[in-house]
């Protein structure tokens, strides 16, 4: 079906012609825990490999991670297990083989992230310290720092990228789009880099592979957890490529981000659900506990569930936040077990031992993505996925805590093999038969996060979605000059507008997906809605689950 009032999507971004070029064996586009995880696998398989990234190094999601990786540690524990909560957790949309790989060969690689120096929580006897976290049945889950657990991935995989001298960083660079060969497979990327000399502005890098490691797309909204680089852009360059892109209405809300007036940012603090774990209690602006009669476990009911609470007492009351009470816990243990939580908190002056911590939902986590298989392959040859920008199937309709950075570890070193075990020559580019491409100003991405959080957010409904999707087109009319701004504000649309097109077209409630007006789960909606961008049109096709 032809999604068809919705706006024309660029098939390419307009910029220069690349003004110059170099080659590598296989590019990997992102520095995250997946991107860099990848890169050195493939350096094991003895390829030289180029690292783009968009600012520095260390600027994703994965540094700010903080519950931990779920990983099955404890004798007591199984792979079958995980599975099980993985596949609770996702609402029936999992795929079972993905799901498979992710707990089987998930202990392996935290073994090796351990090997090559990445430091976690122990025990006094030197066992790691095993926690457990929402969703999960056992305890399983591996954490730095108390609360840390990203800061330390990044920090030992960017340490072992620098101590390898073929491994070539990029940084300051955006990815732009992808390149294909006459045979449609792909050969580069073009970017445009911020830097001196002869490769300023924009270039392209030939590559025999091209990795997405790009991340998620919370930039989508006006409140996230997520960094201002996670503008979705590997989703819109896999999309304007031509690649199948899944699931990508299944957006999850982290229930308790902090909201204070003096982060000027679009990215919001996250306040842990380890601390309602630990016992601290939501309140509305009376000090009730309004969580208590809609779910059996009340504050710590699944995450879906809380955010949705929560939105709902700030629609009734017009206020932009409720509130956390940690304060009965107490200044010694805070400090201790959130040291990250009591710092950013107190930074913006409200200290969780004595005070109420203002909290609300934000865009956490793209479960959907660019769809591979369980070699990380996108419907590209010579186009791979991992990390969060990819749809690799183990999160189905909602994702399991800590199992991001898992996936991540796992499909990366995947990926990593099938690139070694195959790899073509290196191809020339094809002309470029997309047509001219276009950017809208810069100025669309506050005003698109505003309209998404309004109509296609924690709560969605036919009337909100027709209205979202009418503020889209709006938008996409406009045209501006290349720039950095413009390629992200351009991808924000881009991904914005096939989110949108999905949770339109998905007329039921699953997992992180809520429709008011279609409340429940209906089983002829147990399906992928499958996205392809061709001749500026989006095309949506729908595949039931076997
Ligand atoms: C606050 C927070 C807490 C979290 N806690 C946990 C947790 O406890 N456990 C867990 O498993 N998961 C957690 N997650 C999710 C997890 O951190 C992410 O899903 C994971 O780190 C994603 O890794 P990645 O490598 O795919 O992407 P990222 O780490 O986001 O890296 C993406 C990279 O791509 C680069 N990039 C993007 N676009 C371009 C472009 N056009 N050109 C060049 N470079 C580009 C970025 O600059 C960045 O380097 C959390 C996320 C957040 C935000």
């Amino acid at each position: 079906m032809d999604v068809a009032d919705l706006p024309e999507l660029p098939r390419r971004l307009a910029a220069a012609e690349p003004g110059w070029n170099e080659t590598t064996d296989v590019l990997v586009v992102g520095s995250g825990v997946a991107g860099l995880t990848a890169a050195l696998h493939l350096r094991e398989q003895g390829l030289h490999v180029t690292v783009v990234t968009k600012v520095n190094i260390d600027d994703g999601s994965t540094r700010w991670a903080q519950g931990g990786i779920a990983a099955v540690l404890d004798p007591l524990d199984t792979p079958a297990a995980h599975a099980n909560d993985t596949e609770i957790a996702g609402v029936g949309l999992c795929d079972p083989e993905a799901v498979r790989v992710l707990v089987e060969e998930g202990p392996a690689r935290v073994r090796e992230l351990i090997r090559l120096g990445a430091s976690f929580d122990r025990n006094s006897d030197g066992s790691l310290m095993l926690t457990r976290e929402g969703g999960h049945r056992a305890d399983r889950i591996i954490h730095a720092g108390g609360d840390a657990t990203g800061a330390e991935v990044q920090r030992a995989l960017h340490e072992a990228v620098h101590r390898d001298p073929w491994i070539r960083l990029v940084e300051h660079a955006l990815v732009l789009d992808l390149l294909r060969a006459p045979d449609g497979r792909a050969c580069g990327i073009t970017l445009h880099v911020l830097g001196e000399g002869s490769e300023d502005g924009v270039g392209a890098i030939l590559a025999r592979a091209v990795v997405l490691a790009t991340g998620g797309m919370g930039q989508i909204y006006a409140s996230t957890t997520n960094p201002s680089v996670s503008t979705g852009d590997g989703v819109a360059l896999a999309l304007r490529a031509g690649a199948v892109v899944t699931d990508v209405e299944f957006v999850q809300f982290h229930p308790t981000s902090f909201v204070t007036s003096t982060v000027n940012s679009v990215q919001r603090p996250l306040i842990s659900e380890a601390l309602r774990g630990e016992g601290a209690h939501l309140v509305d602006e009376t000090g009730k506990r309004f969580m208590v009669g809609q779910h059996e476990l009340a504050e710590l009911a699944p995450r879906d569930v809380v955010a949705k609470g929560i939105h709902r007492v700030l629609r009734a009351t017009g206020a932009d936040h409720v509130y956390l009470d940690a304060r009965h816990l107490g200044r010694e243990f805070l400090e201790q077990r959130f040291p990250t939580i009591v710092a950013s908190t107190r930074a913006a002056g409200v200290d969780p031992a004595t005070e109420l911590i203002p909290v609300a939902p934000a865009a956490h986590y793209a479960s959907g993505g660019v769809r591979t298989d369980l070699q990380g392959r996108t419907s590209i040859p010579g186009l791979y996925a991992c990390g969060e920008v990819a749809c690799t199937g183990v999160h189905g309709a909602n994702r399991l805590a800590s199992n991001s950075l898992l996936e991540g570890l796992v499909f990366a070193k995947r990926i990593a093999d099938d690139i070694a075990r195959e790899l073509p020559p290196q191809a020339e580019p094809a002309p470029d038969t997309a047509g001219p491409g276009w950017v809208v100003p810069p100025d669309v991405r506050a005003e698109l996060q505003r309209s998404m959080t309004r109509g296609a957010g924690v709560l969605r409904s036919a009337d909100s979605l027709d209205a979202t999707a009418k503020e889209l087109a709006r938008l996409a009319e406009q045209r501006d000059t290349p720039r950095n701004a413009a390629w992200e504000a351009t991808n924000l649309l881009t991904v914005a507008t096939v989110l949108v097109a999905a949770a339109r077209t998905r007329r039921e409630t699953r997992g992180c997906h809520w429709r008011e007006d279609f409340p429940v789960a209906e089983d002829e909606w147990r399906g992928h809605l499958l996205h392809t961008l061709d001749r500026a049109r989006l095309h949506q096709s729908f595949e039931e689950m076997a």
